[in-house]
């Protein structure tokens, strides 16, 4: 059943987030032989229309207006529902980001459809989509259909692969003139809380510390391996009561969920709580004083010892490959 899916593109920064890719590769599974059309919205994006082109989208539509320089839900809801007005898609794809939940129910509730959200993986069966999204903290998972209305899902980052990059892929740009009003969220100021560099939910490789790293000082070796390996510092909320680091850094049940291919735990017991935002991760490593902590029984690969001994050693080696 060929479906027009419309995906949302994510820029930030100027670039589009990863993330954007991944909702292009689910667009095309929704689509089953239909148009994938790319979404973007802000001030002076559509130079990025190509490379959701070369991702795999069909074509893309772009709305600019100074207005929507900063996301507001209510200055994007306006431009996503007069393009849903114009196109009339079948489906829906955002990234599970922060942008995306907080975009997504209000337009889903607008749009009278049914929202799968945080989907993790989804599969074309018999005319339907088959959606796989984790519950219960990660503990199962459920599979959804949507039965009638707009096909509506955000993705979690880090689990749809995205399709190979093909630069030579043409596909029309057209930019679309949506009046803006009435918003009623003025942001005035963007104080960024993580430190520069690779953002956290779609980090491939993440080092971890808790309360175990003892200072703010002691995920000193932790951000040095995490250089080493292109990767994110993240932290236990353990770590971040005993102001260590920066609550933007908290992983778990009440911070952010990610699924790197590669998660170092380094002084973090393994509290349901955490496991949460992390036992989906691809490969776990954990390092622990103590042999019986919670956090050997998800982790692939346990190493029981000192952090302070153990993650310069891995630095120094991974430095050598
Ligand atoms: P601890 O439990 O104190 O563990 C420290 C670990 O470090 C120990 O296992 C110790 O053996 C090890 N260690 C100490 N020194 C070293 C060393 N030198 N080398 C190696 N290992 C060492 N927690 C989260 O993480 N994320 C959440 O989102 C979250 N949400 C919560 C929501 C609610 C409603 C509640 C009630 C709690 C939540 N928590 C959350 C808190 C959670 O229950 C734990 O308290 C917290 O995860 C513990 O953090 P930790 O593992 O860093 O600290």
């Amino acid at each position: 059943m060929a479906r027009k899916v419309l995906v949302l593109g994510e820029v930030r920064d100027g670039s589009l987030r990863n993330v954007s890719f991944e909702a292009v590769a689910a667009a095309k599974t929704i689509a089953e032989g239909g148009e994938v059309v790319g979404l973007l919205i802000g001030s002076s994006v559509s130079a990025l229309a190509n490379e959701l082109i070369a991702y795999g989208a069909d074509r893309v539509v772009t709305v600019e207006d100074e207005k929507l320089a900063v996301y507001t839900s209510d200055g994007y809801a306006q431009a996503v529902l007069a393009v849903v007005g114009e196109e009339q898609p079948e489906g829906l794809v955002f990234g599970h980001t922060a942008l995306g939940k907080d975009l997504a129910p209000k337009l889903a509730a607008k749009l009278n459809a049914g929202l799968v959200s945080d989907a993790t993986a989804l599969e074309a069966v018999g005319g339907n989509i088959v959606f796989t999204r984790p519950i219960y903290s990660g503990k199962a998972f459920e599979k959804k259909i949507v039965t009638d209305g707009i096909l509506f899902a955000t993705i979690r980052p880090n689990n749809i692969l995205p399709l190979e990059k093909d630069a030579a892929r043409t596909g029309e740009v057209k930019a679309v003139s949506v009046p803006i009003t009435d918003l009623r969220t003025i942001i005035k100021d963007v104080v960024r809380k993580t430190a520069a560099g690779v953002d956290l939910s779609e980090a491939k490789v993440i080092i971890a510390g808790g309360r175990g790293v003892k200072s703010e000082e002691g995920f000193k070796p932790l951000q040095e391996l995490a250089d080493v390996l292109g990767g994110a510092v993240g932290a236990s909320r353990g770590a971040c009561d005993a102001e260590y680091c920066d609550y933007s850094l908290q992983i778990g049940q009440t911070g952010k969920v990610v699924t790197p291919d590669l998660y170092i735990a380094c002084g973090i017991s393994g509290a349901i709580q955490h496991l949460a935002g992390m036992s989906n991760s691809k490969v776990i490593v954990a390092i622990n004083k103590d042999p019986e902590a919670n956090i050997f029984k998800v982790a692939d690969y346990g190493i029981v010892g000192d952090l302070f001994e153990v993650v310069p050693l891995l630095t120094e080696e991974f430095k050598k490959l």
